[in-house]
């Protein structure tokens, strides 16, 4: 089975590196035309010209996740661009790491502001776009910290555990409109952010906890998200889709 999504149109978050940039990609080489988002323009360029190079077709917007006017004028730049939206993908997501005596009220606020106020706000406009065009597909990136706990990410768990609240709020009411709503629970991929961790002691520790004894690379996460994305996925709906090497069965 292959996932064709000739035709269809993504907004995808949080694009110019890691995770976001490879859904993009993904997505663009199943036929979809992708809105890469980000704060900074310049950054997704790269990606953007990347994507048409192979073929497809993207189009970069600028996007803060967490100002409403900002959100609502990148998908309307992107429908302008693109077309009517079929599938977004929520994946901007940030994390402060610190003990939990040590975290601020501002903390608190950057984390959860950016993982889930953003996701709600994104999901919001472009579900109301999907409800007027009959219907979509909305990818939540979570985390395993969704639903496990580790030391010094307080804030980050509580914002990835909302989210799937928020994900399965939002598939219940929005089903009627034809529009899907899933999310992913990565564990730990390597990318730019974290891939220097993952060289040091520690963080060969940590993988040692992992039962499949490796880090994810962003392409395992192309299947779940294809399938979300996709038709093939059409009687999905609330769901998660844990993509973690075993890890939360530690
Ligand atoms: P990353 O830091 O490489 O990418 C995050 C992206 O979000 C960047 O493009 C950044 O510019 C963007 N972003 C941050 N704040 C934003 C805002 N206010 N508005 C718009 N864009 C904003 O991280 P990543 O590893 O690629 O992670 C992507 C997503 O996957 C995140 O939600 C993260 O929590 C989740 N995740 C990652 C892992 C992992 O191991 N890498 C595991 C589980 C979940």
């Amino acid at each position: 089975m292959s996932f064709d999504l000739t035709g269809k149109v993504a907004l995808v978050t949080g694009a110019s590196q890691g995770l976001g940039a490879r859904f993009a990609e993904t997505l663009a080489a199943s036929g979809v035309a992708v809105a890469v988002a980000a704060r900074q323009v310049a950054k997704l360029e790269d990606l953007a010209e990347r994507i048409r190079g192979a073929g497809g077709s993207a189009h970069a917007v600028a996007m803060d996740v967490t100002d409403p006017a900002s959100v609502a004028a990148a998908i309307e730049d992107a429908e302008a661009a693109l077309g009517s939206l079929d599938i977004l993908v929520n994946n901007a997501g940030i994390a402060v790491q610190k003990p939990f005596l040590e975290m601020s009220p501002e903390d608190y606020d950057q984390v959860l502001d950016t993982n889930l106020k953003g996701c709600f706000l994104v999901a919001q406009a472009a579900a109301r776009r999907m409800k007027e065009s009959g219907g979509g597909s909305i990818i939540n990136i979570s985390s395993v910290l969704g639903t496990e706990v580790i030391g010094a990410l307080s804030t980050y768990c509580a914002s990835k555990g909302g989210l799937l609240q928020l994900n399965r709020a939002m598939a219940l009411e929005l089903s009627r409109y034809g529009i899907r709503v899933n999310a992913i629970a990565p564990g730990y991929i390597e990318t730019p952010i974290n891939s220097d961790f993952f060289k040091t002691e520690p963080g060969q520790k940590m993988v040692k906890t992992i039962p499949q004894r490796r880090l994810g690379q962003p392409d395992d996460l192309d299947g779940a998200l294809l399938l979300l994305a996709s038709d093939q996925g059409a009687y999905m709906t609330g769901s998660l889709i844990t993509v973690d090497g075993g890890f939360v069965l530690r």
